[in-house]
C-alpha cells in the first residue's frame, strides 16, 4: 500500500503535534512545520500528497500559502484543506476561492480529521481506493452544450473535456439525469453513495463550488435552489 503523505502547516504547537500524531498513527508519512514559509519551503523540496493549512499563521498566512502551492506546477494538484476557526464563515470562503478544497473547523474530533483528509486524498484521486466504477452501459447525456458519458467517465462542454474529481463527475451526474429536478443535499449525498458519507452536508456545498467553477458557462446551469438544494437547469 502506498502512503499518502501529508504535510501540517500550524503554529499552534499542541494542535500541530496532535494532528501529526493522530495522521501518523493512521499510517500518514507526516511532516509538520509551524509557519507559511516553512511549508512553501517543504513543499517545494517534497510534494506532499496534501496539505493541512492553518489559516491564522505569522508572517505568510494560509491563504497565501495555499495561494503559492496552487500557482506551482509540482503543488498545483496538491489536495489542501485548511484549518479555520469555528463560524468564521467568510475565512472559509476565501480560503475555498484560494484553492482548497475543504476545511475543518477548530477544534475537531480525531474522527472529522481522518474522515476529512481520506476525502480529499480521494478526490484527488478517483482512481485510488472505494470508487465505484459506473456501469459502461449507462448512457450518454447530452444537455444544453453538456455531454456526459458515464462510460467513459468523460464530460465535454462545447466539445472540450473537462477534469472533474470522481465525486464531482457524481454529482453532475445524478443532477443532469434529472434536469429541473430538485435535489436535497441529503439526496446528494446518497446518489454519490459512500464518497462523502463521513462528512457533512455542507461537503456537497463544496462540490457544487468545484463544480461550477471547472465547468466554466456552462456552471450555471448547476443552480441553487434557497434552503432546499439543487438542481440542473431544464
Ligand atoms: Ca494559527
Amino acid at each position: 500500500m502506498v502512503r499518502n503523505s501529508v504535510l501540517v502547516v500550524e503554529d499552534e504547537e499542541d494542535i500541530r503535534s496532535l494532528v501529526s500524531y493522530t495522521l501518523r498513527k493512521e499510517g500518514y508519512q507526516v511532516a509538520d512545520v509551524a509557519s507559511g514559509e516553512e511549508g512553501l519551503a517543504s513543499a517545494e523540496l517534497r510534494p506532499p500528497d496534501l496539505v493541512l493549512l492553518d489559516l491564522m499563521l505569522p508572517g505568510v498566512d494560509g491563504l497565501a500559502v495555499c495561494r503559492r502551492l496552487r500557482s506551482k506546477p509540482q503543488t498545483a494538484g496538491t489536495a489542501i484543506v485548511m484549518l479555520t476557526a469555528k463560524g468564521e464563515e467568510a475565512d472559509i470562503v476565501a480560503g475555498l476561492n484560494a484553492g482548497a478544497n475543504d476545511y475543518i473547523t477548530k477544534p475537531f474530533s480525531r474522527n472529522v480529521l481522518i474522515a476529512r483528509v481520506r476525502a480529499a486524498l480521494r478526490n484527488m484521486n478517483p482512481d485510488a481506493g472505494t470508487a465505484r466504477e459506473p456501469e459502461a452501459s449507462e448512457g450518454v447525456l447530452r444537455i444544453h452544450n453538456l455531454v456526459i458519458h458515464p462510460g467513459k467517465h468523460l464530460v465535454l462542454v462545447d466539445d472540450q473535456p473537462i477534469e472533474l474529481s470522481a465525486t464531482e463527475f457524481r454529482v453532475l451526474r445524478a443532477l443532469a439525469r434529472k434536469p429541473g429536478w430538485v435535489f436535497t443535499r441529503q439526496q446528494i449525498l446518497e446518489e454519490v453513495h459512500g464518497d462523502l458519507c463521513a462528512v457533512t452536508d455542507r461537503a456537497v456545498d463544496v462540490q457544487i463550488v468545484g463544480l461550477r467553477k471547472k465547468l466554466g458557462p456552462a456552471g450555471r446551469y448547476v443552480e441553487t435552489v434557497r434552503g432546499v438544494g439543487y438542481r440542473f437547469k431544464e
